[in-house]
C-alpha cells in the first residue's frame, strides 16, 4: 500500500505545482497587462496636426511626419521647376535654331544682293563692243558706271582685297574676293580709279569706300569699269547689282 500512497501524494505534488505555475503565470500576465494601461494612460491624447490649439508639445512622430510632409512638398515644387526649367531650356533651343536660320538666310541674301558701286547709271554694258580706243569688236569685260572724277567708289560685296595697284591697261585698279556666293567663286574688279583707298590683303564690308573715280589706264573719260568674276571668268555684273 506504501506503493499507491507515494503514488497519490506524487500525483497532489505534481498537482499543487501545476496551480503554483498557473498563479504565477496569471499574476505575470495581469502585471503585464495593469502595466501596458499604465503606459497608456501616460501617453498624451492624439491630437489633430492642424487646426485646434494643442497643450503638449508634438511628439517626435508628428514631428517626423510633418518633416517629411514638407519635404515631399518641396520635392514636388522641385520637380516642377525642373520641369518647366527643361522646357523653358527647349523652347530658347528652338529660338536659338531659329535665329541661326534666319541669321544664315540673311547672310544669304546679303551675299546675293550686291551694292551700287558709285553714283551714276551705265554707259555701257557687258558684251561685245568696238572698243572706243583700240577700234575693233572686242568683249567689254564688266559694265561702265558713272562718270564723276573723284566720286567715291564702294565695295559692291564683303570680302577680302586680292590686287590693289595700276597696270597701263586698267589703271588704278582693285579685285575683292568675296568667297563663294550659291556655289561659284565671285570676284568683283574695279578700274580706273584716280586714287585708291584700300591696300592688298585688306578686309572690306559691303559699302567701303575703295576708291575714287577717274581715268587712268586705257580710258577716255571718267568713268568705273565695274568687272565680275564667276569661277575666274568674265561675267556681267549687273547680274548680281540691282539694276537702276
Ligand atoms: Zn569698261
Amino acid at each position: 500500500m506504501a506503493d499507491g500512497q507515494a503514488g497519490r501524494f506524487g500525483r497532489l505534488a505534481r498537482l499543487a505545482m501545476s496551480v503554483v505555475a498557473l498563479s504565477t503565470l496569471l499574476v505575470v500576465s495581469n502585471s503585464v497587462e495593469l502595466s501596458h494601461q499604465a503606459h497608456a494612460a501616460d501617453l498624451p491624447a492624439r491630437q489633430p496636426l492642424i487646426g485646434t490649439a494643442r497643450t503638449d508639445p508634438p511628439s517626435t512622430i508628428q514631428l517626423a511626419e510633418q518633416r517629411a510632409a514638407s519635404l515631399r512638398q518641396a520635392a514636388r515644387l522641385v520637380q516642377t521647376a525642373a520641369q518647366q526649367s527643361q522646357l523653358q531650356d527647349h523652347r530658347s533651343g528652338e529660338t536659338e535654331q531659329a535665329n541661326a536660320i534666319q541669321a544664315e538666310v540673311d547672310r544669304l541674301n546679303n551675299l546675293t544682293e550686291f551694292a551700287w558701286p558709285t553714283n551714276g547709271g551705265v554707259s555701257s554694258g557687258f558684251g561685245m563692243r568696238k572698243h572706243p580706243i583700240l577700234g575693233y569688236v572686242r568683249l567689254h569685260n564688266g559694265a561702265d558706271i558713272g562718270g564723276a572724277c573723284g566720286n567715291p567708289i564702294y565695295a559692291a560685296q564683303s570680302g577680302t582685297v586680292t590686287k590693289a595697284g595700276y597696270s597701263s591697261s586698267s589703271g588704278n585698279n582693285i579685285r575683292i574676293d568675296h568667297s563663294t556666293i550659291n556655289g561659284k567663286r565671285v570676284e568683283t574688279a574695279y578700274l580706273h580709279m584716280s586714287k585708291l583707298a584700300v591696300r592688298n590683303g585688306q578686309r572690306v564690308n559691303k559699302g567701303d569706300t575703295i576708291g575714287y573715280v577717274g581715268t587712268t589706264g586705257l580710258s577716255t573719260a571718267c568713268h568705273l569699269h565695274l568687272a565680275l568674276y564667276e569661277d575666274g571668268s568674265g561675267s556681267d555684273p549687273l547680274d548680281y547689282l540691282r539694276r537702276r
